[in-house]
């Protein structure tokens, strides 16, 4: 897929948050936003120019769709169908890319961060309701069982990941049974549940120029 290929941290930076994208590094001393908290590039640290609202928008626009690591393609594939959902388009949008199956398994602390878990999924590691399903975008639903399969039990990022999701926590939207590698979506999220900055409403009004 065509999505960004260069240094995780510098989108982190160039974003001007800290997106947690590379697992326990996030968590860690060697946080490259931590150390250096202002945009990349040779004059990044002497940047101040007011940004029109356009730029705004696009920005917002790019850092969530980062947060989730989709290409522009499929977000905007998420955003459209968010579109024709009832309700309120940003909100649904943001509820869709949180019911991804990577997005799933990285929350249930089955791996250290969503492109992880993406790959996770993509090996086919996971089963849904007891059956193998190896695509990233598939949507859960309230009452599905997420659980890594037997033969993959022992995979050790798996096992790594599971170790370091106490500091990050699972949504209560989600039931982690750590035991049995298994989680259970009790509820659909809400959009309380996410508490990371996201301006989704900027990414309306973008996409409605
Ligand atoms: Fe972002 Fe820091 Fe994680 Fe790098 S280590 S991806 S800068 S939060």
């Amino acid at each position: 897929m065509a999505i960004h290929r260069g240094s995780d941290c510098r989108i982190c930076r160039r974003e001007n948050m800290k997106l947690f994208l590379k697992g326990d590094r996030c968590y860690s001393d060697k946080c490259a936003f931590d150390r250096r908290s202002y945009p990349p590039g040779e004059h990044g640290e002497r940047r101040g120019r007011k940004s029109s609202d356009y730029g705004i928008q696009l920005r917002e626009k790019q850092k969530i769709k980062r947060i989730y690591g989709l290409s522009e393609k499929q977000f905007h594939l998420f955003f459209e169908r968010a579109e024709r959902q009832k309700g309120i388009t940003g909100t649904n949008l943001l509820i869709a890319l949180e019911r991804r199956l990577d997005n799933v398994v990285y929350r249930l602390g089955f791996a250290n961060s969503r492109s992880q878990a993406r790959q996770l999924v993509q090996h086919r590691h996971f089963l849904v309701n007891g059956r193998r399903v190896n695509i990233p975008s598939f949507q859960v639903n309230v009452g599905d069982t997420v659980e890594v399969r037997e033969g993959s039990r022992n995979v050790p990022v798996i096992q790594e990941a599971l170790d370091a999701v106490v500091r990050r926590g699972v949504p209560q939207w989600l039931d982690l049974e750590k035991d049995r590698l298994r989680g259970v979506v009790k509820s659909l999220p809400v959009r309380e549940d996410l508490t990371m900055p996201m301006q989704e409403q900027l990414v309306v009004e973008l996409y409605s120029k």
